[in-house]
């Protein structure tokens, strides 16, 4: 075959070229990680094969050691990361290389703004991976070919990074794949054994394979002419989390983390068990990042954890190990209570499976407990990218509800701050003492919640309500009726036990207060029916209120009606649910409900009660069915 057989010459996906660009960038100042992340990749290949060969050991060939070689070349400056891994098929390389298949990288590509210093910190997100070769070659050829196929099923890729790149089927006789990097002008320093060799101690000391480089002479040995190569492993070559973690020290692990996720920032914290003994001997070493990806939302996203059996690489991304609601863990499970054969479909129900990811869980919540504990502020960056998926644990983990309970956090009334610091534990140190339950609002924005009229009788009476303004909250809430033996209750919903809100006052006032209510309820009998009347069934049912004290209305839900900010979520996700019509509550104490009281012109009292529920509604965060009538109604009143 010729060296150039059935040359291509093709172009790389559009976003190939954003994120070339992005990488080559952002990471200029960090130039010597590209040789992490192409051994990584190299070494995810031979994991690759080992797990292959388990059921195909043909896939072997003779070639039983797997390693990665890199060496230098002064004259031709190029470097060269092989490895004896699986290797690619032409097709995969023109997959593997040529785009990015992660969906929603489209979407998360068109935030760039193009300004360099301010998409930098975008690449934390993505991932980092092969397209670091370009940081310092301005020419990179690919040789690879796939375990088990013949020697001229090689494939030639070779690209200079910008636009294109070519591919052609060559020779080549070893399995696995060559990266070879022409370097740029003014990259000189890595052709240097030294440099190369503190490069891979530095970032690559403990991936599980032996990373080799040419043996140097010693001093005063005058090499042969002609000798053959030899080669020496740089690395320790033992995989990090089997090693006795009194060994182990913090750069180790964070350097882990960086080749296991592919990420190229350090780890927040993590959390390294050795089990041995009993029925149940497993080994994990669990990462929780400093950063959500961009693709933490993307529905067909696969998380999970790495699976190890007996030190052999099984599979990428087991979700089975954690719940949905840690998914942004990242990290090894290596254990000896499964056979190494495996597959994913036994993944799905087995007993181990289930005992595993039950410890596992506890070892997240655990190291979630402590760091909140221990370093507020780092749990508040936690907080801060993953606070709304742990929101999803307690619908989803029926089992570790109250420990996961224990790990939120909410805005409050308390600091008035859309910041979210307070824990339940934090709201029940604060709560009254005769107060019984956990008061939360929800909201559309922030502001809805803050300035939410429900409030009203909880500020004046200086009783703390969480202000919940998260997509999830409302699942939330729904999933979480109570903690610590308090009910969690919405300040929206049902009738308000004001004994318990307005603790401050003394037996008279309240006897005073009860009296007025009653008073005004028999004042207002004949406005409540006339309203009643007007909004018809858009209401359930109209009533004086307790918890207003400045907005002259508001809405609230029966007691065991849907909230109307659920109602309004499955709404928009699609669910046909029935209408669950609210409540109407009238402030008898506003200036425009004694207007509406002496009100006489029947068509006045119908504009101002339309306007009063429209305000409710527009209070709720929520949107007007007929926003034209209501703006009318309002300018028939002002021109009045
Ligand atoms: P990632 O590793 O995050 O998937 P990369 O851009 O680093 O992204 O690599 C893209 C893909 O190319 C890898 O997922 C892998 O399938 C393939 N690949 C890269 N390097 C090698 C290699 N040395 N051997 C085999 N396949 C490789």
């Amino acid at each position: 075959m010729t060296a150039n057989a059935q040359k291509e010459t093709l172009n790389f996906q559009a976003e190939v070229k954003q994120l070339l660009n992005l990488v080559v960038h952002s990471l200029y100042s960090n130039k010597e990680i590209f040789l992490r992340e192409l051994i990584s990749n190299a070494s995810d290949a031979s994991d690759k094969l080992r797990f292959e060969a388990l059921s195909d050991s043909a896939l072997l060939e003779n070639d039983t050691e797997l390693k990665i070689k890199v060496s230098f070349d002064e004259k031709a400056r190029t470097i060269t990361i092989s490895d004896n891994g699986i290797g690619m098929t032409r097709d995969e390389v023109i997959d593997n290389l040529g785009t990015i298949a992660k969906s929603g990288t489209r979407e998360f590509l068109a935030h760039m703004s193009g300004d360099q210093k301010k998409d930098a910190h975008l690449i934390g997100q993505f991932g980092v991976g092969f397209y670091s070769a370009f940081i310092i070659a301005d020419k990179v050829t690919v040789i690879s070919r796939r375990a088990g196929l013949t020697s001229e099923h090689g494939v030639r890729w070779e690209s200079n990074g910008e636009g294109e790149y070519t591919i052609a089927n060559v020779d080549k006789a070893s399995r696995g794949t060559d990266i070879i990097l022409h370097l740029k002008e003014g990259e000189d320093e890595f052709l240097n054994d030294w440099r190369l060799r503190t490069i891979i101690t530095k970032y690559s000391d403990h991936i599980n394979i032996p990373v080799m480089m040419r043996k140097l002479p010693e001093m005063d040995e005058k090499p042969e002419e002609n000798a053959p190569v030899e080669w020496e492993s740089v690395n320790r070559a033992t995989a990090l989390w089997v090693l006795p973690k009194n060994t182990i020290t913090d750069e180790q692990y964070k350097e882990h983390y960086k080749h296991l996720a592919h990420d190229y920032e350090e780890p927040l914290a993590w959390s390294h068990n050795q089990v041995e003994g009993g029925n149940l001997d497993y080994t994990s070493l669990l990462y929780l990042p400093a950063h959500a990806p961009f693709d933490l939302w993307q529905k067909d996203k696969q998380h999970g954890l790495k699976l190890y059996i007996q030190r052999v690489f099984i599979m990428d991304q087991v979700e089975q190990f954690l719940p949905h609601y840690l998914r942004f863990m990242r990290g090894v499970v290596d254990t000896n209570a499964l056979p190494l054969n495996i597959s994913r479909e036994i993944l799905q129900d087995n007993p181990t499976i289930n005992k595993l990811r039950s410890a596992l869980v506890k070892r997240i919540l655990d190291l979630l407990e402590k760091i909140a504990k221990d370093e507020p502020e780092k749990y508040a960056t936690f907080w801060q990218q993953f606070g709304t998926v742990l929101k999803e644990g307690p619908a989803e983990d029926f089992a570790n509800r109250a420990k996961v309970a224990k790990l939120l956090r909410f805005a409050s009334t308390h600091t008035d701050t859309s910041a979210q610091t307070t824990s339940l534990d934090d709201y029940i140190s604060r709560m009254k003492p005769e107060q019984k339950k956990i008061y939360y609002v929800t909201a559309e924005t922030f502001n809805a919640a803050k300035s939410s009229p429900h409030l009203e009788i909880f500020r004046k009476n200086n009783i703390e309500v969480l202000l919940l303004s998260d997509r999830i909250d409302e699942w939330l809430v729904n999933h979480l009726a109570e903690y610590e033996g308090k009910t969690l209750q919405s300040v929206a919903k049902g009738e308000l036990n004001i004994d318990e809100i307005a603790s401050t006052e003394t037996e008279k006032e309240k006897e005073e207060h009860k009296q007025a209510e009653e008073k005004a309820k028999v004042e207002f009998d004949g406005v409540i029916s006339h309203v009643k009347t007007i909004l018809g069934d858009q209401v359930k049912d109209v009533r004086i209120s307790n918890r207003l004290t400045n907005s002259p209305a508001c809405l609230v839900s029966d007691e065991n009606d849907m909230g109307l900010q659920l109602q309004r979520l499955l709404k928009a996700a699609g669910q046909d649910i029935a209408e669950i019509k609210p409540i109407f509550e009238l402030n008898p104490e506003h200036p425009l409900l004694l207007k509406l009281k002496a009100e006489a012109d029947q068509e006045r009292f119908s504009d101002l009660t339309h306007i009063l529920f429209g305000q409710a509604i527009l209070a709720e965060g929520a949107q007007l069915k007929d926003p034209a009538a209501f703006v009318s109604r309002v300018n028939k009143l002002l021109l009045d």
